[in-house]
């Protein structure tokens, strides 16, 4: 077993032994849905304040609210949830390559083929240059998306690894 496997075991052992939420239902409580990034940085409960069986977090690399469309439209459709919050961070390794960069690492590291096979799906990793604009775009992408109904509240956020706050980005203007 490896030393991580153990450390979750060890952990697993302390956790139940005084676990006592056993009772929460499959629905989120506070009927929300928070993106953010999968930064090991992040502690999305104690940061945003969500305690057990509130809401959904969805992580991913950049806190993509396109990459987790699928998740969303799931949380929404079959339990329930009606607001989103998109939580990007600072410091993120999403501004730091673009497209043309992690094809070049995949071609370096993992092959032709495996290069070909991004060519083929047009594969996006979704990198973004500004993360305030970054954030925008997710929450505009939300808005403007037909698998979001027009009565979910979306708010984009910004979260700042070094001091642990997290501030609102402001709306776009709608057209
Ligand atoms: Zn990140």
């Amino acid at each position: 077993m490896s030393a991580i496997q153990k450390k979750l075991e060890a952990a697993s052992e302390q956790y139940a032994a005084s676990f006592d939420k056993g009772h929460l239902i499959l629905p989120p409580a506070k009927k929300y849905l928070v993106v953010t990034c999968m930064d090991a940085r992040i502690d999305p409960a104690a940061a945003f304040g969500i305690e057990l069986g509130d809401a959904h977090v969805v992580r991913n690399a950049g806190g993509s609210a396109i990459e987790a469309i699928r998740s969303i439209v799931i949380s929404q459709q079959l339990l329930g949830t009606t607001e989103v919050l998109v939580v990007k961070h600072t410091d993120c390794g999403m501004l730091t390559f673009k497209n043309r960069d992690a094809y070049s690492r995949v071609r370096e590291h993992l092959g032709p083929p495996a290069h070909a096979e991004l060519t083929a799906r047009s594969f996006d990793f979704l990198p973004f240059p500004e993360l305030d604009e970054a954030v925008a775009d997710d929450v505009e992408f939300l808005r403007d998306s037909r698998l979001v109904p027009e009565h979910v509240t979306i708010s984009g956020w910004v979260y700042d690894v070094k001091s642990g706050k997290t501030r609102r980005v402001p709306d776009r203007p709608r057209v």
